[in-house]
């Protein structure tokens, strides 16, 4: 007989303490009607500053709950990856822990998986309830980083997906201090389903987004993905240097309408040139130190102060 599968569930959980007992109830409940597996959750307390932990230690007490605490707040993306890379099980969700992502959308992901796709992502509907702004910015958002980057994200791609055990165990290989999930899955290729859902109201509490974190994490978002705001550095280079030739013409004119001033010629012609050069030098360093400077950081990326997972 086939050994059962098991499922993981990975949730960040950043003071989530209303919302924990209740996503781990409508789990349990959408694995009452799949028999056919064992799963287990795995929150990751990251950094938590209410009593998330202690509740989540208590449900651990009853279910194959667990926990990964940190030693302070690494972020949304850290978080995810520490429970990717403490995951057991043959296929792996991530989920948010406010109840956005829908729980009840969990079998058709695995559905999904078992007809042989390595990655089931989801892509959120886009959300009538959200302000305008966010909505308008998130679009512009995609759009940006599609054109600076080489791997193509859809608006509304969320946080919310099973990986194979294949695939986890490639992630668990990097070693990124700022990891982009979203693009990072996109970038590994394998073959990927895209569903659709509806994305619920945040249960309880408030985001943990203020717009300066979603400033950051869309820089992040560009950066840990191409260099290319420092070639277009040189380019700038390059454009100006160019420009600078424009001038000869116009100090032609000036000379011959007897409006040059000697030595002025000479003097805006070198100055405009080798300002453009220099441009073009520094946005070449730049380059390189950029993509040293991605390399050398290898501190640990996050800092687990306890766990109840055994290896
Ligand atoms: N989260 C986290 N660390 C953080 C910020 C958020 O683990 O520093 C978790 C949070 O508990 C939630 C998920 O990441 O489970 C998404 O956060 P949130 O709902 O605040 O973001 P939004 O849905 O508003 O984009
Ligand atoms: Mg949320």
């Amino acid at each position: 007989m086939n050994k059962k599968k098991t499922i993981s569930i990975v949730i960040p959980a950043y003071n989530e303490a209303e919302n924990i007992p209740v996503i781990a109830q409508r789990i349990q409940e959408v694995f009452q009607s799949l028999p056919g597996y064992d799963y287990e959750i795995i929150f990751v307390a990251d950094g938590c500053t209410d009593n998330s932990l202690e509740i989540i230690k208590g449900l651990g007490k009853e279910a194959s709950v667990f926990y990964l605490e940190f030693s302070r707040n690494f972020g949304h993306q850290l978080a995810i990856k520490a429970g990717l890379d403490y995951a057991k099980g043959d296929g792996i969700i991530s989920m948010d822990c406010d109840l956005q992502h829908p729980p009840e959308l969990i079998p058709q992901l695995i559905g999904k998986w078992e007809e042989g796709y390595e990655v089931v992502y989801t892509i959120r509907k886009e959300d009538k309830l959200l302000p305008y702004e966010k909505r308008i910015t998130s679009k512009l958002y995609y759009r940006v980083l599609n054109k600076l980057s080489s791997v193509e994200l859809e608006a509304g791609s969320a946080d919310f997906r099973l990986l194979d055990r294949k695939v986890v165990n490639v992630l668990k290989r990097f070693e990124e201090n700022e990891p982009f999930l979203r693009g990072l899955v996109k970038w590994l290729g394998f073959s990927q389903y895209a569903i659709c859902y509806e994305p619920a109201q945040r249960f309880a509490g408030k985001t943990k987004y203020s717009i300066k974190i979603m400033m950051r994490l869309a820089l992040q978002g560009v950066t840990s993905f191409s260099i290319k705001p420092l070639y277009m550095m040189v380019y700038l280079g390059f454009l100006f240097s160019s420009l600078s030739v424009l001038y000869i013409p116009y100090v032609i004119y000036a000379i011959c309408s007897g409006h040059g001033v000697s030595g002025w010629a000479s003097l805006i012609m070198t100055v405009v040139f080798f300002g453009g050069l220099q441009l073009i030098i520094l946005g070449i360093i730049g380059v390189y130190i950029g993509k040293m400077f991605m390399q050398t950081k290898t501190r640990p990326n996050y800092i687990v102060r306890s766990t109840n997972i055994k290896d």
